[in-house]
């Protein structure tokens, strides 16, 4: 089938809810796609921070299509090996105690939105139900799930699915004052993301972290990180949080962790380890061995030098767009940026006109988003540069 094919079947027969570009993937290698007519691209996207390691990795799609044709699903009434190693290997890089394997970010936050209503639940059983609100942040985001569209800040995905999930309360980020303020008590848990992805690649002040940290703990209150989208890596550490250096009660992960597979996971630290008993939470794909064959060759690849690489090449790339004609201020850390051009470009008609001259990229709010995939090359991030500027120019 040709591109124009594919569209058309897709136009008749897939729901219309995603707003696509004008594409049509067949096949990858790297940080290369080809098109149904073989025009190549160069990924910065790398499936919104999914492909870890790029397109069809050799090592990674050997380890699936071996444990596929092995062992493809269990459920969890049986132990398999590949989600007992990953969950050790998560606990290893992690810092954290505990892993429970669901199949998407939203699914982890869910997860983790149960954790903090039923850890406080336990502790503070003469108070019943009261503690059971969760401060998330504006401009924040969860998931699209009921639980996790209402936890996540931004009034645009408030709308059309009333009503929402009580017990979620939003808070200005960076706002200290209105974080205590809010931790009164009835709350049990805040959640964040360390850079909001979604939100235009935004990252939280170090000092902001650390003291919301310090609330939550005098407070007893959970400390939830959303890595759905900074973990795995993708900032040049494991997790984004320990370059801020806290210890989070309840982490959540997705996006990159399965190197192109659905897969997400929530961490446990020390307090929340032992909250969630036999029957509170179970999904039936969790842990599923092919998702977490997949895994575990991201995880094989993750090691120091690999994440030592991953900052210096995202400070690399970061000096190049900042010397770009038109831009404004870069954002993020590792190979999570956004770019926020001068007024007059409009990231939107970067990204197409980047795509014309076969560079693909994201955006995020008012920003160019680049997740480029995180074992990309100084010369492919070179390649990308030149593409950009060229725009760039095209556009002053
Ligand atoms: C993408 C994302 C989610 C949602 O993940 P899905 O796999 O799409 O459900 C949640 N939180 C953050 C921070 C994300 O970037």
């Amino acid at each position: 089938m040709n591109s124009q094919e594919i569209k058309k079947l897709d136009a008749e027969y897939v729901l219309d809810s995603y707003a696509r570009f004008d594409l049509c993937l067949v096949r990858g290698k790297g940080c290369r796609a080809y098109d149904a007519e073989d025009n190549v691209f160069l990924d910065f996207t790398s499936g919104i921070g999914v492909n870890s390691l790029g397109w069809a990795d050799e090592k990674w799609a050997q380890a699936v299509a071996q444990q596929a044709s092995c062992l493809q699903h269990t459920s969890n009434i049986y132990y398999t090996k590949p989600s007992a190693e990953l969950a050790q290997i998560l606990c290893q890089k992690s810092g954290m105690k505990k892993a429970f394997f669901a199949n998407s970010g939203a699914e982890a936050n869910e997860g983790a939105i149960k954790t903090a209503r039923k850890y406080s639940r336990d502790k503070y059983h003469d108070k019943k139900d009261t503690r059971n609100v969760i401060i998330t942040l504006e401009n924040s985001f969860h998931g699209r799930t009921m639980a996790t569209l209402s936890a996540t800040g931004q009034d645009y995905f408030h709308h059309n699915f009333h009503p929402f999930l009580q017990g979620f309360v939003h808070v200005p980020a960076g706002d200290i004052e209105a974080m205590d303020n809010a931790m009164n008590d009835t709350v049990c848990a805040v959640m964040l993301e360390v850079i909001q992805g979604e939100g235009g690649v935004v990252p939280l002040p170090k000092e902001y972290i650390l003291a919301v940290q310090k609330l939550c703990n005098e407070r007893d209150i959970l400390l939830i990180v959303d890595e759905v989208q900074t973990g795995v890596g993708r900032t040049g550490t494991f997790l984004a949080s320990q370059q801020v250096g806290i210890v989070p009660d309840v982490v959540t992960l997705a996006k990159g962790i399965g190197g192109g597979l659905p897969m997400g996971a929530v961490l446990f630290g020390e307090k929340t380890q032992n909250v969630l008993g036999r029957g509170d939470h179970a999904t039936t794909y969790g842990g599923n061995p092919v998702a977490c064959a997949g895994a575990l060759a991201v995880m094989e690849r993750l090691n120091d030098s690999f994440l030592a690489e991953v900052k210096e090449k995202g400070v690399y790339l970061k000096e190049k767009l900042m010397n770009m004609p038109g831009v404004a201020q870069v954002n993020g850390e590792g190979l999570m940026l956004g770019i926020l051009f001068k007024e007059g470009i409009v990231a939107a008609d970067v990204l197409r006109k980047a795509m014309e001259k076969g560079m693909l990229c994201l955006l995020a709010k008012d920003k160019l988003r680049l997740l480029p995939p995180l074992v990309i090359t100084k010369d492919e991030i070179d390649e990308g540069i030149t593409i950009l500027n060229k725009v760039l120019e095209d556009m002053a």
